[in-house]
C-alpha cells in the first residue's frame, strides 16, 4: 500500500518536473515596473525566458538581459502629451511626443532598439497608418525591426484625452501594409473588440502576428469570452502567429488562462507561449 502511493508520488513529481522543463514563456507585451528586479524575478520564477519591453526611454534602458532572461527593448511612440499612458512618467527626458527620426536611427545603430512599440497612435487619436508614422516604419523595414501596435480598447485612467477607440481597428493597417509590404507587424491585444477585423487582416497578410495580452486577463475579459476568441483564431488557422503577452498583469494568472484552454494541444500551447515569438523576433 505504502509502496503503491510512493510510486504514485514519484510519477506525479516527475510529471510536474517534465512540465516545467518543457514550458518556456516569451512575454512579448511588457511595460516597466517601479522595481525592475522584482518584476524580472517574478517573471523568471514563472518560466519566462524572454521579454519584449516598452516603457519610457530612460526606464527601459535599465532592463538588461541576464543569464535567466533575454530582454528586447522597444521604442514607445508617439507619446501623447509627452507621458507614458497610465504610469504617466515622461517618455523622453525632454518631454517630447515624437522622437526625431535621426535620433531613432542613431539608437538603432547603437543596438538600443530591438523593436518599434508599443505604437500608441490610437492614444494620440490618429490612425496607425497616419503618415507621421511612415519614417519610423521605413526605419523598421530598413533595419529589420518588428513593430508592435496597440489595437482595440484601452483601460480606464490612461490620461490621454485624445484616445479614439475606432483608431484601434486593425483594418486601418491595410494602408501601411500597402506602402510597406515587408513590415513585420504584430497587432497587440488581438485587436479586441475588433477580433474579426484582426483575423481578417492576418488571413490576408501572412506576415501579421498578434499578441493575446489583456484577452488572457480574466479580470478584464471573462474566461468564456477568452476561450471563444482563442477558438476563432485557431479555427482561422492562425496558431503559428499568436504571441503570449501579459501587459503587466499577474504573470501566473496570464499563463494559467492559456493553460486552461483545453482545446489547445500541448504543441499549440508551446507555440503560443514561446515558439511563435522566438521565430518572429529571430530575424531581427
Ligand atoms: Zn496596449
Amino acid at each position: 500500500m505504502i509502496k503503491r502511493s510512493l510510486i504514485a508520488i514519484i510519477i506525479f513529481l516527475s510529471s510536474c518536473q517534465e512540465r516545467n522543463d518543457r514550458r518556456k514563456v516569451f512575454d512579448v507585451h511588457l511595460h516597466g515596473a517601479a522595481v525592475p528586479g522584482q518584476q524580472l524575478d517574478a517573471l523568471t520564477a514563472n518560466d519566462v525566458h524572454a521579454i519584449a519591453i516598452s516603457t519610457s526611454w530612460p526606464q527601459q534602458q535599465a532592463y538588461q538581459s541576464g543569464p535567466q532572461i533575454n530582454v528586447l527593448h522597444g521604442l514607445l511612440l508617439p507619446c501623447p502629451g509627452g507621458r507614458v499612458p497610465y504610469s504617466r512618467q515622461p517618455c523622453f527626458e525632454d518631454g517630447r511626443e515624437w522622437p526625431s527620426v535621426a535620433w531613432v536611427e542613431r539608437q538603432i545603430k547603437a543596438g538600443r532598439i530591438d523593436f518599434i512599440g508599443e505604437v500608441l497612435t490610437q492614444y494620440q487619436g490618429i490612425s496607425m497608418s497616419d503618415t507621421l508614422m511612415y519614417p519610423f516604419y521605413a526605419l523598421a523595414v530598413q533595419y529589420g525591426l518588428p513593430v508592435g501596435i496597440h489595437t482595440g480598447s484601452a483601460g480606464p485612467d490612461h490620461g490621454c484625452p485624445g484616445f479614439k477607440e475606432d483608431m484601434g481597428n486593425p483594418a486601418l493597417l491595410k494602408e501601411t501594409l500597402q506602402r510597406f509590404p515587408e513590415l513585420k507587424v504584430w497587432l497587440m491585444h488581438g485587436g479586441g473588440p475588433y477580433i474579426k477585423e484582426c483575423i481578417e487582416i492576418m488571413k490576408t497578410h501572412p506576415g501579421v502576428y498578434t499578441d493575446i495580452s489583456v484577452l488572457n486577463n480574466p479580470g478584464i475579459v471573462p474566461e468564456k469570452e477568452f476561450r471563444t476568441i482563442m477558438r476563432s483564431f485557431i479555427d482561422a488557422g492562425l496558431e503559428d502567429r499568436l504571441l503570449f503577452g501579459s501587459d503587466n498583469a499577474d504573470i501566473s494568472t496570464s499563463i494559467e488562462a492559456v493553460e486552461r484552454l483545453a482545446f489547445l494541444s500541448g504543441k499549440q500551447k508551446e507555440k503560443i507561449f514561446y515558439l511563435n515569438a522566438a521565430s518572429f523576433f529571430k530575424s531581427k
